[in-house]
């Protein structure tokens, strides 16, 4: 029994009564990214549209949540709105690897049972989210790369395929011709510093549901100008991704440097065993170890109260949540 309905039931009793328990609380909380986000680069206008995709991630997953839905199906909703976001680094809109095509990587994981799926390198599956938990769901697997896990999907008719260069955003394009001519200046000897928003923009969502169960997903595009199969975090286990029965995280970032540190495993490994508030646990982890070894980027997550953490040490990182009083809203920058 969920600690509010023990004292709900109890309260009852004593009062001499027996009503039906308030429906338990639940929680969402989803990202569009960290990085160099700063207001001189983001217009009204682009602000606007981009919390209003924020926006109908939270209506998707939160209408799962309210209906009583599991709090897998209401990150799976989340996320593929944000997949269909041009706006994000994941499905339309992903960045562009060094030869101009893109290799999507995605996760998910229940975090009761600890099941979990995941995807790297997938080119024509328009929503790497429903992949990963088809692996996860279908398959005896855990996590599949690349030409199998493209085969993989052509046994999951339900799964919906597109050419890869239905992923090309000019934006895209654009930030990956300044990243190659970045890197061309460094050859060169030039210090450059990184160029706006070219990193960061995977997307996440992490739930908790009326039955106190917790699940997160991670769907990304990875790094502009990537090359040699290079995988992130966001699709590793316990690195960008991952739940236990107490917590749940989604990271976004360097993604190296969380992978090195097992960052979203840390956070809910130092809730679940060591009993740490989840804000003191995701904020020393984003806020001190990863920065300490040169990373940065930021997460989301919550513990099975439905407390909401949105920790970053980037100048940005778009987000929304619902809490469980039913409070709800979207940021981008530091102040709201
Ligand atoms: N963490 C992602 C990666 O390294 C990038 C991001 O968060 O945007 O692939």
């Amino acid at each position: 029994m969920r600690p509010w309905s023990a004292l709900f039931l109890s309260m009852a009793v004593a009062a001499g009564s027996v009503v039906a328990a308030p429906p338990a609380p639940t929680a969402l909380v989803i990202h569009g990214g960290a990085g160099v986000i700063t207001r001189d680069q983001l217009s009204e206008a682009d602000e606007a549209a981009l919390r209003a995709d924020l926006d109908a991630a939270l209506d998707a997953g939160d209408a799962v949540l309210k209906r009583g839905g599991t709090a897998l199906d209401a990150v799976t909703a989340a996320v593929q709105v944000l997949e269909d976001s041009p706006w994000f680094n994941a499905g339309k809109g992903a960045v562009f690897t060094a030869d101009g095509t893109h290799e999507l990587d995605a996760a998910i994981m229940e975090g009761h049972t600890r099941r979990a799926g995941a995807v790297a390198g997938v080119r024509t599956v328009r929503h790497p989210v429903l992949l990963a938990r088809a692996v996860m769901e279908h398959s005896p697997h855990v996590f599949l790369a690349a030409d199998g896990a493209e085969a993989f999907a052509d046994t999951r008719p339900e799964l919906e395929r597109v050419a890869n260069r239905w992923f090309d955003t000019e934006r895209r394009r654009q930030q990956l011709e300044a990243a190659k001519e970045r890197e061309q200046r460094q050859a060169a000897g030039e210090v450059i510093p990184l160029p706006p928003g070219a990193y960061f923009g995977t997307v996440g969502a992490v739930a908790l549901d009326a039955n106190g169960h917790i699940a997160v997903a991670t769907s990304t595009g990875g790094m502009t100008n990537k090359r040699w199969g290079r995988i992130g975090d966001a699709p590793v286990i316990g690195a960008g991704t991952y739940a236990n029965d107490q917590c749940g995280i989604s990271a976004t970032g360097w993604g190296e440097f969380y992978l090195r540190t097992v960052a979203a495993h840390d956070i809910c490994a130092r809730v679940a065993l060591r009993g740490d508030p989840i804000e003191a646990a995701a904020e020393d982890v984003i806020n001190r170890v990863i920065p300490a070894l040169g990373g940065d980027g930021g997460a989301i997550g919550l513990d099975a109260r439905g407390t909401i953490v949105m920790p970053f040490n980037t100048s940005g990182m778009y987000r929304g949540w619902v809490k469980p009083d039913g409070t709800r809203g979207t940021a981008v920058f530091r102040e709201p």
